[in-house]
């Protein structure tokens, strides 16, 4: 088959041929439609301190994917060859505390396809039975392909109770994006989402019915003062990892409020902890999804008039993926989307 292989410690990606995965007896094999290229699969192209400490040589990459099911490990019962189907791409055990206890997504020998074991890049892909979410006829393969970043946006949406609440995301790559759809569909007032990048924003625009503010020329202060909030904002989704945006969102919110960090920060960062302490902020950080609640939930407002779909801006045949990341290096588009179906 053909796959896109991080074939030497060096940046870029290759596309090789490489053998089709057996599924063990507790595994499916899935025959890859679509892919969603990712700001992880990003660091693993441009091979950086990170990528180069945590990704082993030679891999094949890529977690977010949908497909059909094309062959069933001997031990698997509750799916069926020709199913359509995406899935969790955290690889988990069943012997910690945590996964014992049902919260699999804080397993703490969490494995990543595409990250630490070969992944979705490809034109199969074996997975575990168990990770495997079933695709309703009504979700597309596109919006299957984006259902991994989805996920992290609904995760970290629904960390706080945000019905008729103000809401502020700082970051609108296309995870911050998409969590501002799902504050508006779960029934937020305000949604403010800030960004220095204007085609971000006007993206963000597209997408939901929010507010954008371009915090590089405009003043986020006279943004709260014209929708008329009183204090600040209730519950803060920090999704671009960039420190001032993090302070900015701190002074933003409301004595009490609650904040929810998806966003990654390069490295170490400063923080003025007294500003949260007297302010009485509560801080979550979010990993992943909730393996399979955030699945569900996702699901259920897909099917229920949560629409993402302006979030894909680009799709290209998988033999043009060179142009996919490109297009995802420029740092303006939403999602971009590599089609496997004519690979031969
Ligand atoms: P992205 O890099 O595409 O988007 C981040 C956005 O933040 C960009 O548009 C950038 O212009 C913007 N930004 C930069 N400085 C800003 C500032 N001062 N104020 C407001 N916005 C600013 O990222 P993405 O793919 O949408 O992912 C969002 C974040 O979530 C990233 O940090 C990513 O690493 C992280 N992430 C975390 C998990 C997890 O499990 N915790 C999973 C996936 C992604
Ligand atoms: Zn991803």
């Amino acid at each position: 088959m053909q796959a896109l292989v991080k074939a030497q410690a060096d940046k870029g990606l290759w596309m090789q041929n490489e053998p089709v995965p057996e599924p063990g007896p507790a595994e499916v094999l899935i025959k890859i439609n679509k892919t969603g290229i990712c700001g992880t699969d990003i660091h693993i192209w441009n091979w950086d301190e990170w990528a180069s400490t945590n990704v082993p040589v030679p891999l094949i990459v890529g977690h977010e994917f949908a497909g059909e099911i094309v062959e069933l490990g001997k031990d698997v019962t509750g799916l069926t060859v020709g199913q359509r189907v995406s899935g969790e791409g955290h690889l988990v055990g069943n012997l910690s505390r945590q996964s014992r206890a049902g919260k699999f997504h804080l397993d703490p020998e969490t494995k990543g396809i595409g990250i630490h074991e070969n992944g979705a890049f490809a034109q199969y892909l074996k997975l575990p039975a168990f990770n495997v979410v079933q695709l309703p006829d009504d979700i597309s393969d596109d919006i299957g392909a984006i259902l991994d970043p989805l996920g992290n946006a609904v995760h970290t949406a629904l960390s706080f109770d945000l019905v008729c609440e103000d809401v502020l995301i700082t970051g609108a790559g296309p995870i911050g994006i998409m969590a501002a759809a799902v504050a508006r569909h779960a029934g937020a007032r305000n949604v403010v989402i800030t960004d220095v990048n204007p085609d971000r924003l006007a993206l963000a625009a597209k997408v939901a019915d929010i507010v954008p503010v371009n915090v590089a020329n405009e003043d986020l202060d006279s943004v709260v003062a014209q929708l008329g909030m009183q204090q600040g904002f209730d519950v803060g989704l920090e999704m671009s990892g960039n420190q001032l945006a993090l302070d900015q969102m701190v002074e933003a919110m409301v004595m009490g409020g609650r904040i929810a960090m998806l966003g990654i920060p390069p490295g170490k960062s400063p923080v003025d902890w007294s500003r949260i302490v007297f302010k009485a902020i509560t801080l979550k950080g979010v990993y992943g999804r909730e393996i399979f609640e955030t699945w569900y939930k996702m699901i259920s407002m897909l099917q229920h008039g949560l629409d993402v779909s302006r979030v894909i801006t680009h799709t290209f045949d998988a033999a043009e993926f060179q142009a996919g990341f490109d297009t995802m290096l420029s740092g303006s588009s939403g999602k971009v989307v590599l089609d496997w179906r004519n690979v031969s």
